[in-house]
């Protein structure tokens, strides 16, 4: 049986097929067949989304074999790339030729098409989510046309986040800008402190996260900024990775969570024994741009994240507090805060909005389930009362109801992608669940809103 576990192994995906195709060309001919027997299509990037989001009864494509870096432009600093490309691929690539993407999420292993799909994002109230880089987009759609969409048209808009829904990407173009270093500092900081100064810590900086022990009151302030100075010795970032990263909160972790097999509330005594390692003192380090963003992610997690309206930050996460302590759950570190430029990206979660994300996850130890879906639901819930919106590569437990009512443009999204995919070729029950269903006078009112012709864009 064909099979495609999620890189969590939290779902597995049960195709009829699994394709690999090698070229644009392969990927039109599995169109053409999928478009012959009706069954759906789903591609799949990296896997790394927690939900079932790339999941399909129908044919599984992997764009693994097609992941080239297509055109270079040094001095447009544009790079357009396959779209199996992976967000580590790009950005090796970019810093062999002096450019760098100006910021990047935790994780280099996503595919970039993948990461644009779901609204991706790093950290830093002047940066926006992954598909703001985006130049232009190649969407191969199930009628076997190619739509080529530029920054500026009304469709970059509203694909730019489609969660896979609404056809095949096989090109992106992304702006760089040039190698850029980074100074990190981290200092430990109170809420109450992180309150007084959140606006100019936001604006003054240009990367700003914060991480949160939960059970204790203690926070620290990651923050990094552009700086022509010298990188520190390679050491210094062998030992953030293999050291802090991969050893601690990696190994050590994992092993002292076994502990709470016994005793789940030692979670506490965790929490405090790991803030007391990372998050107490006050240490800086500068490095290139990518090696300070990712962060290694060895244990295996599952994970929410939800962007609520910036100047609720505080408010909420001291509701957080109350939650966790109220309701006693246990809860693993870290939760991870981190701030996001408003876009116009019709599916993204900070549309229209300057956002903070907060990300909060259980660890997966084999033998060892936790039992936080009652936190992540609780979680939710709190959220929907910030009018918070879930990232789309993570859990969710929000109602279609909600959705519409949290995202504007909600039924346009689904209108157009019904018009683009009637015979819903990319749909899985993962989205019908989540699918505004337009009425046929939907589609045709928003055809003629938008199209002169049918599909007079496609090439
Ligand atoms: C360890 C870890 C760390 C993470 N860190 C971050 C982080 O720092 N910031 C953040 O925002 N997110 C983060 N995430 C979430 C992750 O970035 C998203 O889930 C992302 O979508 C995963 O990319 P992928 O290539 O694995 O996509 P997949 O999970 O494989 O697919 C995601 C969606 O994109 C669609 N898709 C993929 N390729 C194409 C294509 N070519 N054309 C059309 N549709 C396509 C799929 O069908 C699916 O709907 C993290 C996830 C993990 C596991």
């Amino acid at each position: 049986m064909n099979s495609w576990k999620n890189w969590a192994n939290l779902s597995k995906c049960e195709p009829k097929k699994i394709q690999f195709p090698k070229s644009l060309s392969d990927l039109k001919q599995i169109i053409t067949e999928t478009k012959i027997t009706k069954e759906t299509l789903k591609v799949v990037g990296h896997g790394n989304s927690y939900n079932t989001n790339f999941h399909t009864e129908g044919t599984l494509v992997s764009l693994k074999d097609f992941n080239t870096i297509q055109e270079t432009n040094i001095e447009t600093q544009q790079v357009s790339i396959d779209a199996g490309v992976s967000i580590n691929k790009l950005v090796q690539h970019c810093s062999n030729n002096g450019l760098a993407l100006s910021s990047l999420g935790t994780n280099m292993f996503d595919n970039v098409a993948g990461a644009c799909s779901t609204g991706h994002h790093g950290s830093g109230i002047n940066y926006g989510i992954l598909s703001s880089y985006l130049d232009s987009f190649d969407l191969l759609l199930a009628s076997g046309q190619t739509l080529t969409i530029k920054k500026g048209d009304w469709l970059y808009d509203a694909l730019g986040v489609h969660l896979g829904a609404v056809g095949i990407i096989t090109k992106l173009t992304l702006n760089t800008e040039k190698r850029f270093k980074l100074k990190q500092e981290v200092f430990p900081i109170s809420l109450q402190a992180f309150q007084d100064c959140m606006s100019d810590l936001l604006s003054a900086n240009d990367h700003v996260k914060l991480i949160w022990a939960p059970h204790t009151n203690d926070y620290q302030c990651w923050i990094a900024n552009r700086t022509e100075d010298s990188i520190d010795h390679n050491f210094m970032h062998w030992k953030n990775h293999m050291i802090d990263g991969l050893l601690i909160n990696n190994l050590v972790h994992a092993s002292l969570l076994y502990t709470t097999a016994i005793k789940p509330a030692w979670i506490r005594s965790i929490n405090q024994w790991l803030s007391n390692y990372f998050l107490k003192g006050k240490t800086q380090c500068i490095g290139w741009s990518d090696q300070i963003f990712y962060l290694p992610h060895l244990l295996k997690q599952d994970a929410i994240e939800y962007a609520i309206p910036l100047d609720k930050t505080v408010a909420f996460l001291q509701d957080l507090h109350n939650l966790i302590e109220a309701q006693s759950f246990h809860v693993q570190f870290p939760v991870e805060v981190r701030f996001v430029k408003q876009d116009n990206f019709w599916l993204s979660p900070a549309y229209q909005k300057d956002m903070c994300y907060i990300g909060t996850k259980a660890h997966l130890l084999p033998f060892l389930t936790p039992n936080y879906k009652p936190y992540f639901q609780a979680v939710s819930q709190l959220i929907e009362t910030y009018q918070g919106r879930f990232h789309w590569g993570k859990q969710n437990y929000s109602s279609k109801t909600y959705l519409e009512n949290s995202y504007p443009k909600w039924k346009e999204f689904w209108t157009l992608r019904d018009y683009l995919d009637p015979n819903k070729m990319f749909m899985n029950n993962w989205l019908t669940e989540l699918a505004y269903k337009p009425s046929k006078t939907d589609i045709e009112m928003f055809k003629k809103q938008h199209f002169d012709h049918d599909l007079q864009l496609v090439k």
